[in-house]
């Protein structure tokens, strides 16, 4: 990547300038204490602002410091993040919460280096708490400030190459200020990517405090940023869920405690697309009475590398066979974090369409 020092040492006191009189009300803007700057970055990792405000309130009022976060039983925790996704990171925000009642007296530190140790915690985090919370001049770089970044530079380095983001982190960092002005770089950064210079439609240039020194602006190619290598075709996954229920309970499994969804509650479900003898044989092999078997529809989910495409069947039976854990639909809508994968199955059973 060439050196581009001078462009971003002249683009610093524009974002600081416009984000003071720009920056939209946020609730973790309000008070930004490194708990609250910690908790909402790592929420707003791959979900947008308007989802997780609410989810950010209810967080707060149950787990509103770090002693209670490391106490929380794991069903609570997995609740409170139900429907927002990437459940791995309320795991490590618990994991890592131990580590500060244990090891840091509660408190995060304010070393970059010291925070990127904790479970969860990469290169972005670690500079939004340092620079956000504790004025610290260290950068916080994800895909909405790489934008920025390389259209105001008109880089052609791919940013899928990690070298090509340590390069972009090692260069703001020779600009960045200390002080009140690191929190106001780092959020300028981000509010200029969420908003005025988005990942899709076209930037607003016109209103942008960088369009006198934009380069992919002033060469009216704005659209050619970022360069950025194709992904990898997501990975296609059949499955049958099975819907089964008995008097007024239904049969849940929790998942494996790593890889995908890890610990979390599921309908009974398999590899492929089964057809009705064949799911009749399995039930028969794990001692369930089958009274009928019917089709619920089908559902899809989009995971980042690979989808699910799911065939449900109610089954009603006439046990409640120990293989599974039998839970009420008040206890499915209140106590169990069940993923937002199985939201069109889990949305038939609170409404009352499977009995
Ligand atoms: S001038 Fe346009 S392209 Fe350049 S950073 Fe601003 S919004 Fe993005």
């Amino acid at each position: 990547m060439k050196n581009y020092i001078d462009l971003l040492n002249a683009a610093v006191p524009l974002i600081t300038t416009w984000y003071r009189s720009n920056k939209r009300p946020l609730p973790w803007r309000s008070d930004p204490t490194p708990y609250h700057v910690w908790i909402s970055e790592i929420m707003l990792q791959q979900t947008r602002i308007e989802a997780v405000i609410p989810y950010y309130y209810r967080f707060l009022e149950t787990l509103p410091n770090v002693a209670a976060l490391a106490e929380v039983e794991d069903d609570v925790l997995m609740k409170l993040w139900q429907g927002l996704g990437y459940y791995s990171r309320a795991r490590n925000l618990k994991k890592a919460a131990i580590v500060l009642r244990d090891e840091y007296n509660g408190k995060l530190p304010e070393d970059a280096a010291a925070l990127k140790r904790l479970p969860g915690i990469g290169d972005y985090t670690a500079g939004a708490i340092a620079s956000i919370a504790y004025h610290q001049p260290e950068p916080a770089v994800d895909g909405n400030v790489l934008r920025v970044i390389m259209r105001l530079c008109a880089c052609d380095d791919d940013i899928m190459l990690s070298q090509t983001k340590a390069e972009v982190i090692r260069q703001l960092r020779c600009v960045y200020p200390s002080g009140e002005e690191a929190s106001l770089l780092t959020e300028g950064l981000m509010e200029l990517g969420e908003g005025i210079c988005p990942p899709s439609g076209a930037p607003q240039c016109k209103i942008c405090p960088l369009h006198f020194l934009c380069r992919a602006y002033e060469a009216e190619e704005t659209v050619r940023y970022p360069v950025r290598s194709p992904k990898k075709a997501r990975r296609i996954e059949e499955r049958t869920v099975l819907i089964l229920s008995s008097e007024d309970r239904f049969a849940l499994c929790k998942r494996p405690d790593s890889g995908l969804l890890a610990g979390l509650w599921e309908y009974p479900n398999f590899d492929g697309v089964l057809d009705k003898a064949a799911i009749l044989k399995k039930l028969e092999e794990l001692g369930v009475s089958v009274r009928s078997i019917s089709n619920v529809g089908a559902a899809k989910h989009i995971f980042t590398h690979v989808e699910w495409h799911m065939q449900g069947y109610h089954i009603s039976c006439s046990n409640q066979c120990p293989h599974f854990s039998w839970k009420s639909s008040d206890e499915i809508r209140i106590e169990l974090a069940i993923p937002t994968a199985f939201r069109f199955y889990t949305n038939q059973i609170l409404e009352g369409d499977i009995l």
